[in-house]
Formats: structure tokens, C-alpha cells, sequence
């Protein structure tokens, strides 16, 4: 699909303006920038990983915790390489791709409709395309001391191969029986052709996987709950209804051994884009696996003594994706009343990255307010700030999603209160001193 699809872009702000804070603020800004930066990777800054770090915290927590169905796995990033074989990546894992040979600029065929004008040709700004090719996107590299073939292995292009690969392994060691399911968050790799629109498509990421095996008679039933759960989870996140859908995959979509497919989308600047996919995957990855490796990774059901290869049904979720779709969703420019503009990051305090500020009006305060900090910050990822008036300091963490502000002021010390203050309404409150903590868990540690 073209990443600039046609929806309206319901956003009065630019993707630019988003970027800009997100380096400017510390979320996440090229890689090696001093260098010029590499094209299609990212580095998360201090407040960057703690949203991400918080948002797989709550996946593990919805997927594998509150589970008697599903464990969890951390798989090495390089497998044999005869696994990227049987996936089928080795051999068809491309996307088409074309050259112009005028300004020399790749593209991926299928998103010629944002290539935009050729800088190059003289009478025309009509790029003077190539045939279409396949470009294999698995990223490669060498085992050991010799880079001959027979070192090639390859960086992940997916998180799952390992899952089938260990299905064995881990359904016997936590003594699970179908139907259950294997969990992992792990990085991936793919050589994108066209890296763009921030860390939307990167070749570098982060995805959230889980695959949960079951028997062939129950495929409709596990895909509607899987679907299900997940939408669940993406509206606990509290993206803006309208901007959220499911597209169930056409025929034409599918891949051959698929059932059923639905991609979860969100509404970018630059159009409706899948932020997770929901896979009935079949056998095929068992099947392929039991194939290339001579092990056989069937199962008998223990009732029955019918014997079988579990069908899966995968939920597949980028997290820089989803962060990304976050930070858009967070974002406004807000006009206050008195003619002034806030930047606000209205994220779910769940995901926040900063959860409480400490600010003491004055540096004289200092003291009392570190150790109202040095409390919080036990439970909580806290704050401190002592620089600059108060309006600009409420304003620095408005613009990180900071959700509550608490001030420590001149009447403090004699009434044993301090002021918080709300991020999204900007009401303020005074509580006493000891019962902060408690305010805090009320409004923090709410179940989602
Ligand atoms: P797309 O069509 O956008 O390339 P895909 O259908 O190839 O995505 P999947 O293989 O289903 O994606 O991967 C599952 C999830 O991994 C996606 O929903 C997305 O959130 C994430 N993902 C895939 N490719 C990238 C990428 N290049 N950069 C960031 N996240 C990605």
C-alpha cells in the first residue's frame, strides 16, 4: 500500500514538527548522527526507551503474564541458516524494485506514486524507470573467520522462525499442550528499499510475536479471539476511535496456506498503515520445519491418539511502529486561552516515560523536594527539576507526556502540602505530603 494513501490527513500539525521533538527531546534521532546518520536506522534516547521499554512491559504483561497458555522465549537474532530456507525468505522474501537511471534513485515498485519528480532529466521531471527486479531483503552476513558461502548466515528478517524452531523444546520443558501459544519481542531486520517516514519503516526494529498453536478444527474460533485481543489491546492505549481500524485481507491478499488475515491499522500524516498483522499461518511453518530438518514436529492429542501438525494463528506487532502511532496520536498543539500555544503529548500514563515531575518554585526548596523525589522515584519514573519558572518547566514535560506535575512551594514546609498538577486538564490539587505516593497509585497503577 502507498505510504501516501489517500485518507485525509486529519492532523493540523506537520510530521516534521513530531520528528523535531522527538529529537529534540531525546525520543529517538538518527543513528551515528555525528556521522550524517545511516539511512533507515534509529537510536531511542532517555525518554525514547523508557516509552518503548514501557510498552513491551504491557504486551508481555496482556500476552504472556496474565496467561496459563502462553510462554515466553528470548531466541538468538542468528539462526541456522537453513531455517531462512524452509521460512521461504531465501527464496521469495523480496519486494520489486526499480532503478531510474537518470537520478539513479531506488525505488520499491509498488510506492512509484511517491516517488515524486525526477531531479535529473533535462525537458521532463518524469523519473526514466528500469524493469522491475526482485530484491531480497534478508540482511546478510559471515559466521566465523571465512566469508565464503558457506559462512552466510542471515539477521532475522522476523522474530518467529525461532518459535517453531524451539516449538519442541518449549512445549516440552513447560509441559504445555495444544492449544498454547510462544511469545517474544525481539529485534529484525530487513533491507528495506526505501526507509522512510521516521521509524515507520526502518531495517532495523523491534517486533512483539506470538505464536499460538492449535488444533485444525479450531482455526475460526483462535483467530477471532486473537483478533479480538489485540484490537483490545491497541484501544487500552487509548488511540483516538476513527483512527484505528481492521482490514481483513482479500483472497488476492492471502498467501497460499493462510486462512484468514487482518492487518491492524492506525491513521498516520501519511495515510492508514498496519501497526500489527493477525495471521491464521496454517501448518506451513511446522510442515516446512519438520521438512528441512528431518525432526518431526507433530503432536498426538492425548485423548483422541490422533496425531497432528498444530495449525498457528500469529499476532505480529511492530513496538517503534506502535510508538510511532503513539507519539501521533499524543500529539497536539494546543492554543491555550491567554493567546499562548502548548505542545502536548497526550500519552496513556501507562506509556509515559517521565510518570511525575518534582519541581520546588524556588532552588531554596531544594532539599524537601529531592526527598519527596527520592521517594517516588522508588516506585515511579520521577523527574527533577529545580531551573526556570514554573510555566516553563510545566511546559517541558506537557510536551513529553509527563502526567502529573507535583510543585513544592513557600507554604509547604508549614502546611505539609504540595500542589499536582493534571497534564491534560491542567487542574491543580493540593495534597498533603505523605499521601502523594497514594494519590499517585490511584491515577498510575490503574488496570488498563
Ligand atoms: P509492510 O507491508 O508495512 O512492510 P509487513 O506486512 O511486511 O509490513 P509483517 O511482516 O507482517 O509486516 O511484520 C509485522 C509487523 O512488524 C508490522 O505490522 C510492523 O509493525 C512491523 N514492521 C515490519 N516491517 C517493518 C519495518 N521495516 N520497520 C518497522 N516496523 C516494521
Amino acid at each position: 500500500m502507498s505510504e501516501t494513501d489517500s485518507a485525509k490527513n486529519p492532523y493540523p500539525w506537520r510530521m516534521d514538527d513530531l520528528v523535531s521533538l522527538c529529537a529534540r527531546r531525546g525520543f529517538a534521532f538518527p543513528s551515528s548522527e555525528i556521522y550524517g546518520g545511516i539511512n533507515g536506522f534509529w537510536d531511542y534516547g532517555p525518554l525514547g526507551v523508557e516509552l518503548k521499554n514501557n510498552l513491551k512491559v504491557l504486551w508481555w504483561q496482556r500476552v504472556v503474564r496474565e496467561r496459563d497458555d502462553v510462554e515466553g522465549l528470548d531466541s538468538a537474532i542468528i539462526c541456522h541458516p537453513r531455517t531462512w530456507e524452509a521460512s521461504g525468505h531465501v527464496e521469495h522474501f523480496s519486494d520489486p524494485m526499480v532503478d531510474c537511471r537518470a537520478c539513479k534513485k531506488r525505488f520499491r515498485a509498488d510506492q512509484l506514486d511517491d516517488a515524486g519528480p525526477c531531479p535529473a532529466r533535462e525537458g521532463t521531471s518524469e523519473h526514466d524507470f528500469t524493469d522491475v527486479r526482485r530484491f531480497n531483503l534478508m540482511l546478510k552476513t559471515f559466521i566465523g573467520a571465512s566469508e565464503d558461502a558457506a559462512a552466510v548466515a542471515y539477521l532475522r528478517a522476523e522474530t518467529c522462525q525461532s518459535i517453531f524452531t524451539d516449538f519442541r523444546r518449549v512445549k516440552d520443558t513447560s509441559r504445555q499442550k495444544i492449544p498454547f501459544g510462544i511469545a517474544q519481542i525481539g529485534k529484525a531486520f530487513r533491507n528495506e528499499i526505501n526507509p522512510r517516514n521516521f521509524t515507520f519503516r526502518s531495517r532495523e526494529f523491534e517486533q512483539a510475536e506470538l505464536e499460538f498453536f492449535i488444533h485444525p478444527g479450531e482455526r475460526e474460533r483462535w483467530f477471532a479471539h486473537w483478533l479480538e485481543e489485540r484490537k483490545r489491546f491497541h484501544r487500552e492505549l487509548g488511540f483516538h476511535a476513527g483512527r484505528l481500524r481492521v482490514r481483513p485481507h482479500t483472497s488476492q491478499e492471502l498467501a497460499h496456506y493462510a486462512n484468514a488475515a487482518a492487518d491492524i491499522e492506525f491513521l498516520f500524516p501519511f495515510g492508514w498503515q498496519e501497526i500489527e498483522g493477525v495471521h491464521d499461518r496454517g501448518d506451513w511453518d511446522l510442515r516446512r520445519h519438520t521438512e528441512y530438518s528431518g525432526k518431526d514436529l507433530s503432536v498426538t492429542d492425548e485423548e483422541t491418539k490422533e496425531r497432528f501438525t498444530p495449525m498457528v494463528i500469529e499476532t505480529s506487532v511492530g513496538i517503534d511502529r506502535t510508538a510511532l502511532a503513539l507519539l501521533v496520536n499524543g500529539y497536539e498543539e494546543q492554543k491555550l486561552p491567554d493567546g499562548e500555544t502548548r505542545t502536548l503529548l497526550r500519552l496513556h500514563p501507562a506509556i509515559s516515560p517521565i510518570k511525575v515531575a518534582v519541581l520546588p518554585l524556588s532552588k531554596k526548596l531544594g532539599e524537601p523536594a529531592q526527598r519527596l523525589a527520592r521517594e517516588l522515584r522508588r516506585r515511579y519514573s520521577t523527574f527533577y527539576d529545580e531551573s526556570g519558572n514554573i510555566g516553563r518547566r510545566y511546559r517541558r514535560q506537557d510536551e513529553v507526556g509527563t502526567p502529573f506535575c507535583v510543585t513544592y512551594d513557600f507554604e509547604s514546609g508549614t502546611d505539609g502540602k504540595v500542589t499536582v498538577r493534571e497534564r491534560d486538564a491542567m487542574t491543580q490539587e493540593r495534597v498533603s505530603l505523605e499521601g502523594v505516593p497514594a494519590y499517585l497509585q490511584d491515577r498510575l497503577e490503574v488496570v488498563l
